[in-house]
């Protein structure tokens, strides 16, 4: 008994639903089931076996049934060949430069980019092992191009940016790459693959932290990295396999689940995003949003060509207050939770200060301090009112 396979001849909210799922041949379940095991029984002779193999299931590191399952699902949700899932979002990041870094390579990489990416790019992996990189401003394809050395392997962006939300022409790099002979990569977080397809886009590897909007539940941590199959293949074979960064298949589990609604959610964060953009851009008080649905964002143009169905539900903004004013508007929201993370059911903010770390890269409109907001799915109304009713506890009102 078995249902098809659900490809691109369906539409996306039916491959969120159906792919990578189907009936549970051993007890006829209509949802297939965690299988927590992680060693599969060996055939009669096992001696010609590949014990690193990643095709068969004999060790959940190597091969495990719900990691398939979730793996089937992004596919077809992405469109791409083929895609790997690991243990969280900075597994798959690690996994890719492991995988076609060496010593002496070069990486030309966003400045605006995740923490845990500018860490290894900055120091881990130049110092332990000789790799060097450039960061540039990706919104600026002079500066880009400029960076290219003969030795780059790897082009490496995020769009939308964390946490400035800055805009990247995924196409236009796409290109630079290819007529350099280096691999894009993209990390399409903050996007998801309901708004943005970035293999689709001519890039070679997209990565997704599954923790954020395609769990979207805020309890399980994943990653993945999707693209074509050698890519993937090689992926899976030195990084999965040796490096080790597994998911666990519960976690794959929970992924799979809340996965199947990521086009619902993720049409409200779009939705519930722009009307917060727009309200707070309304404010006299608020000194900048940016939020790449709004027409003031310098991105806007490119977001709309690349982010077919929406802008997501991030935005940063700042306010004309003292630093201590900041930290109490965070601390008289009810609806919006002070924390990290972002692409939760709930509303997420975090204050990030002047003393930031990374304050110096960001354009002079940060340098008092802002939040990033990570609009969640509740009742626009509500969100709005929570905003409101916190600025008029700190004295912000209009
Ligand atoms: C959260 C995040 C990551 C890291 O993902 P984890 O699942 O936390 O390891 C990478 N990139 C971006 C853009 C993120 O927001």
């Amino acid at each position: 008994m078995s249902k098809n396979k659900f490809g691109l001849e369906y539409g996306f909210q039916t491959r969120a639903v159906h792919s990578g799922n189907d009936i549970d041949e051993g007890s006829g379940a209509i949802k297939r089931p965690i299988i927590m095991a992680n060693s599969y029984a060996l055939p009669y002779d096992p001696t010609d076996i590949n014990w690193s193999s990643t095709d068969k299931a004999l060790y959940t590191r190597n091969s495990g049934a719900n990691q398939l399952y979730l793996q089937e699902k992004l596919t077809t949700l992405e469109g791409c060949e083929d895609s790997v899932v690991l243990a969280s979002g900075v597994s798959a990041l690690s996994s890719v430069f492991f995988t076609f870094l060496k010593s002496k390579d070069h990486v030309v990489c966003s400045k605006i980019t995740y923490l845990a990416v500018y860490r290894l790019l900055t120091e881990y992996l130049p110092d332990k092992y000789g790799i060097e990189c450039t960061f540039v401003d990706s919104s600026n394809l002079e500066e880009l191009k400029a960076a290219i050395r003969p030795n780059t392997k790897l082009i490496h962006i995020e769009t939308p940016g964390n946490p400035i939300i800055n805009i990247s022409d995924i196409e236009e790099i796409a290109k630079i790459a290819h007529n350099n002979n280096a691999l894009l990569s993209v990390d399409n977080t903050f996007a998801s693959l309901y708004n943005q397809r970035p293999t689709s886009l001519g890039a070679d590897l997209s990565i997704e932290s599954l923790t954020k909007y395609i769990n979207g539940h805020g309890d399980a941590m994943g990653g993945a990295v999707l693209g074509k199959k050698d890519l993937i293949d090689k992926i899976r074979k030195e990084a999965m396999v040796n490096l080790g960064g597994t998911i666990s298949p519960f976690n794959a589990w929970l992924i799979m689940r809340g996965a199947v609604t990521l086009p619902l959610r993720m049409k409200q964060h779009n939705n519930n995003a722009l009307k917060v953009a727009k309200y707070l851009e309304s404010l006299p008080f608020v000194t900048f949003v940016s939020y790449p649905g709004l027409k003031s964002h310098p991105g806007h143009e490119i977001a709309k060509k690349q982010m077919k169905n929406g802008f997501s539900g991030v935005l940063s903004f700042g306010i004309d207050a003292d630093y201590d004013t900041h930290n109490a508007f965070i601390s008289h929201l009810k609806v919006i939770t002070s924390a990290v993370s972002l692409g939760h059911d709930e509303s997420l903010i975090v204050f990030f200060g002047p003393d930031d770390e990374r304050q110096y890269l960001y354009p002079d409109e940060f340098s008092n301090g802002f939040f990033r907001f990570s609009v969640g799915i509740e009742d626009i109304e509500d969100i709005i009112n929570d905003l409101k009713q916190a600025f008029e506890k700190v004295g912000l009102s209009y």
